[in-house]
């Protein structure tokens, strides 16, 4: 049987002829194709024509949702497909289409080449791309097709309010449709310029382009152009000043009359280059993007057609498809990232069998009633969880959310010495080293109270009465000396040491165990998705608790860590009290100090972060300097002050922290990054410089350190000149002390990217997504979730485009190792 391609083919001139309207035949063009390529398929015989074939999207058509000019493209391609299936009837055919290729511009000879081209070839392969252009796209991150296609607009000047002459008003932007009647090369300032003025029925107009004086040259009298731009007034006329302008013709409007995309730029290159390049490059490729979204899914949920979502992305029609583009889009990162995520967490689990733990309760118990305290309710629920993950064949993967203060250290120890008790090695892994030596100086404190302590050799601890044997705590951070460390390395890697405490590094540098089972990491937001794998593939499968200060909403929780099973601590230990919050003014400063003063005068301490200036550590340490010095001269002359910043060594800091903490000093001047997790009972005071530079979830952090005893303690904020968004998180800090609420508000505020460094998690770029977009994300959370279970490993038929999309979003395994 052989296709008949007569009909189709005089569909498409008619289309033609109508000019791409979709009204050649009744119903639609995609219905009727629908049912044309059902037959025609069949009759296919050569692998290169069905590939051909499906290049061209004939079965799965969307010719409705296309632009003029990409409808105008894709007719020409569909004429010449149809031309080579019939090869005798092609030289008719082609004859008779002579006259409508001829008036097809761009890309005319292109379309045979295009087979072969696929959107992941180099830029180079688009005509009008030099190397030298090509160059300068690198430098954007565009290197092939699909990067162009997803090289989107950061936003959109809207010109499609079209006026005419007689209708604008001056300062807004406004298009009009004109005639040029006169152009001519002006000086305007010293510059050669152009001057054009123009009409329509309702009027003229006066347009200038400064320090332009080529375009007179290309307005010739009396042809039609669109000018789009704002309307001022001059002598009381109306002028248009610089605006942008095209001449008009037969094709799509691209600078003017319409939403005009705004790209991203680097020199050398142009604006109306950059649009002019984007808009063919759109047209020629957008719908040869295959839809990797099953097609169920997406009708599903009300999405666009993706050549469709990233056309009206970059060129919209108007405001409503320009959203409509950016939820498919956003749909799909966020989707996508769902489904890596959730395939991680099954490679984790399935790939090798974990290290259940047995529940031991007896050396639980004996710990439990060594506190001083009891654990809250919300204290017990989660380390019942966590008791229950242990146990399982399969390693655990949880992460553990708890308000600054809720007391989620004391559950890790339980959870490491339960570990300990099945004969494994514990990790405890904080972001800094001071927060290791903390976390090491509270560990031993507790297991202190149980067991006696044997052997202290500075870093090693080893306490007797707990277990059968001896358990032994060791301490591992930089600045240990080397002969020292590589000992330490030894006896862990023998197996000698049950709880290791360190900074990230652990993992990362390499230090080998012997017998690996849990491994802890405080502070998740440093800790992302490419180092939990890394932990993974240390050769054992450890169960992993990874644990947060920083309030995720748990909507982001879910999506950013859907690898992760959630537990949260949402209660504080009782006598916690609400720390009392005041935003000073510049001129309160000095009742700020008598205040401090008058806390310190009763037995309080007190806390003082120095100014944010610059994330580099020397220039805070620096900075950190002159303020205690400063302070304890001018200020406090006769107070114990002391000094903590990132430049320190260990030694220093961990001196400091101990007079600080037995009460020998009364203020501790500290730069921003050194504080995090510090805790200090008898501090009562936090007084922080420069608040309004910091993101709320950093100022609840150091707000944290106080009020973590029986006394009532307060947090003063002092701010130079806050910027509006400085103000309006000041606002916020001084009302609200709940730590989730408070970072809604700061995602809301800062946005995710600073809110949360995606890039630096190991997750793939968020582009269109907003992660403060809750129900977007909650439906690809539960597409996702509904598509895992029936098609984890996506090989059913209609998913293997979405597996190729996955694998190309996700790097593969071993490339994470970074
Ligand atoms: P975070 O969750 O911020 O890491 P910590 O674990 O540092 O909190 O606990 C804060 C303080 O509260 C510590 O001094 C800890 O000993 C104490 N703490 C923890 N749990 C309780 C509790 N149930 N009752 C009283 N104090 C507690
Ligand atoms: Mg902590």
């Amino acid at each position: 049987m052989s296709i008949n391609v007569e009909p189709l083919r005089k569909i498409l001139e008619l289309e033609h002829q109508k000019g791409y309207l979709d009204s050649a035949v009744i119903g639609g063009l995609d219905r009727f194709l629908c049912h044309w390529a059902g037959q025609a398929i069949d009759s296919l015989t050569t692998p290169r024509l069905l590939n051909y074939f499906h290049k061209l999207h004939l079965v799965n058509s969307n010719y409705a949702s296309l632009t003029k000019q990409q409808r105008k493209q894709w007719v020409k391609a569909v004429l010449d497909f149809l031309a080579e299936v019939e090869p005798g009837e092609g030289e008719r055919g082609e004859a008779r289409l002579a006259p409508i290729a001829s008036r097809l511009s761009s890309g005319a000879k292109g379309q045979r080449i295009m087979v072969n081209q696929s959107i992941d070839s180099p830029i180079t392969v688009i005509r009008g791309i030099s190397l030298s252009l090509a160059a300068k796209f690198n430098r954007l991150g565009v290197k092939t097709i699909r990067d162009l296609l997803y090289f989107f607009p950061h936003r959109h000047l809207d010109y499609s309010q079209r006026k005419s002459i007689s209708q604008l008003t001056e300062g807004e932007e406004q298009t009009i449709i004109a005639n040029v009647w006169q152009a001519q090369e002006i000086k305007l300032g010293g510059r050669r310029s152009t001057e054009a003025i123009v009409g329509d029925e309702t009027g003229n107009v006066r347009v200038v382009w400064f320090n332009n004086p080529y375009l007179a040259k290309k307005l010739a009298t009396n042809t039609r152009v669109v000018i789009s731009g704002r309307v001022s007034l001059f002598n009381g006329r109306h002028v248009f000043e610089s605006p942008e302008w095209e001449l008009v013709g037969d094709e799509d409007l691209i600078h003017t009359g319409r939403l005009v995309p705004l790209y991203p730029l680097t020199r050398g290159l142009h604006p109306r280059q950059v649009r002019k390049l984007m808009k063919g490059v759109i047209d020629q490729w957008a719908w040869q993007v295959e839809d990797f979204l099953p097609s169920e899914l997406r009708d599903g949920c009300n999405l666009l057609p993706l050549p469709s979502a990233i056309s009206h992305a970059h060129y919209p029609e108007d405001e409503a498809m320009k959203a409509e583009a950016r939820v498919r889009l956003a749909f799909d990162e966020l989707f996508l990232l769902q489904l890596g995520v959730l395939s991680k967490k099954r490679d984790w689990q399935e790939s090798q069998p974990g290290s259940p733990f047995t529940a031991k309760k007896p050396v639980l118990d004996t710990f439990l009633k060594s506190l001083l305290f009891e654990l809250t309710p919300a204290q017990l629920r989660v380390l019942d969880e966590l008791l229950a993950d242990l146990q399982k064949p399969r390693p655990m993967s949880r992460l553990l959310q708890g308000e600054v203060g809720s007391g989620k250290t004391v559950v890790a120890t339980a959870a490491l010495l339960m570990a300990a008790a099945n004969g494994y090695q514990g990790a405890f892994m904080a972001p800094t080293e001071i927060l290791a030596e903390q976390h090491f100086t509270t560990v031993c404190q507790f297991l202190s109270r149980v067991g006696h302590q044997e052997g202290d050799e500075g870093y090693l601890h080893s306490y007797s009465g707990i277990l059968s044997r001896p358990l032994t705590v060791a301490l591992l951070i930089g600045d240990i000396n080397l002969v020292r460390k590589q000992k330490l390395q030894q006896r862990i890697l023998d197996g000698e040491i049950d709880i290791v405490i360190g900074t990230h590094a652990l993992i990362q540098k390499g230090v080998e165990f012997h017998r690996l089972g849990l491994a802890v990491v405080d502070e998740q937001h440093r800790f992302g998705v490419t180092q939990r794998s890394a932990l993974r593939q240390k050769g054992f499968n450890p169960h992993v608790l990874v644990m947060t200060a920083t309030p995720i909403p748990r909507t982001l929780a879910l999506t950013l860590y859907g690898d992760l099973d959630l537990s949260v601590i949402d209660q504080l230990p009782p006598g916690r009290q609400v720390v009392k919050t005041k935003w000073l003014k510049p001129g309160q400063r000095d009742s700020g100090y008598a205040f401090l003063r008058r806390q310190v005068a009763s037995g309080r301490q007190a806390f003082i972060i120095c100014p944010l200036v610059e994330e580099s550590e020397a220039i805070q340490a620096r900075a950190a300097i002159t303020e205690y010095e400063h302070l304890s001269k001018e200020v406090f002359p006769d107070l114990r002050l002391g000094l903590l910043h990132g430049r320190m060594s260990a030694v220093e800091k961990d001196k400091v922290m101990r007079r600080f903490r037995s009460g020998e000093l009364d203020i501790l001047v500290s730069t921003p990054v050194v504080e995090v997790g510090i805790d200090v009972p008898n501090a009562t005071v936090m007084l922080i410089e420069s608040a309004d530079r910091f993101g709320l979830s950093q100022l609840h952090q150091f707000r944290g350190r106080v009020g973590r005893g029986q006394e009532q303690s307060y947090c003063m904020l002092l701010a130079h000149s806050p910027s509006e968004v400085g103000r309006q998180r000041l606002d916020i800090i001084e009302k609200i002390q709940d730590g989730f609420q408070l970072a809604e508000e700061d995602l809301r505020l800062r946005g995710p990217g600073e809110f949360f460094g995606t890039r630096q998690s190991g997750l793939p770029d968020l582009k269109m997504a907003k992660l403060s977009d809750v129900p977007l994300l909650e439906l690809a959370r539960s597409e996702a979730i509904k598509l895992f279970q029936i098609d984890p490993s996506l090989d059913k038929p209609g998913h293997h485009l979405l597996a190729g999309e996955l694998a190309r979003v996700w790097p593969a395994k071993g490339a994470e190792w970074s």
